[in-house]
């Protein structure tokens, strides 16, 4: 797929590097990536069921009742790679438009990205991101992990 280099900076030491991106108006196209910088997996949220599976579930909670659409995005955004979706080769949780790890001190922080100017882009082979472990799960074990993640953001 063609993605869009963009340039981010390490929060925690400065360093900058460029990472590649899905480009700005994919509409429900979503890269998920885990701590390494080769770390990454693709997801088609409309073309997979389990994305709305765990918004239902979310919203479904007691815990995210009377909150706006956009807190409900943004906590099924942060939440869905944890929930749903198998962990990288290494054991790193995938999460939706995380940063890769900064190749010089190693902490998960960019705290700043901009696309390059002038524009680049480079077409690689992205896998889709997998379900074993959730599609394991019974109805009520599906309800209990939903819970679990949401506790371990603070909610
Ligand atoms: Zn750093």
């Amino acid at each position: 797929m063609k993605l869009q280099i963009v340039k981010c900076r390490c929060g925690s030491c400065g360093f900058e590097f460029n990472v590649p991106q899905i480009r700005s108006g994919s509409y429900g196209e979503f890269l998920l990536r885990g701590k390494s910088i080769n770390s990454v997996a693709y997801l088609d949220a409309m073309g997979d069921k389990t994305y709305d599976e765990v918004d239902r579930l979310i919203k479904s909670d007691s815990r995210m009742s009377g909150k706006s659409a956009n807190v409900l995005a943004g906590v099924l955004r942060k939440s869905y790679g944890s929930i749903a979706c198998d962990s990288d080769s290494e054991g790193s949780v995938f999460q939706i438009g995380a940063f890769p790890a900064c190749p010089s001190c190693g902490l998960q922080s960019v705290d700043y990205w901009e696309v390059v100017e002038p524009p680049e882009f480079i077409d690689i082979e992205v896998p889709p991101v997998t379900h074993m472990v959730w599609q394991s799960l019974s109805e009520s074990e599906k309800k209990q992990k939903v819970g679990q993640v949401l506790s371990s953001l603070g909610y």
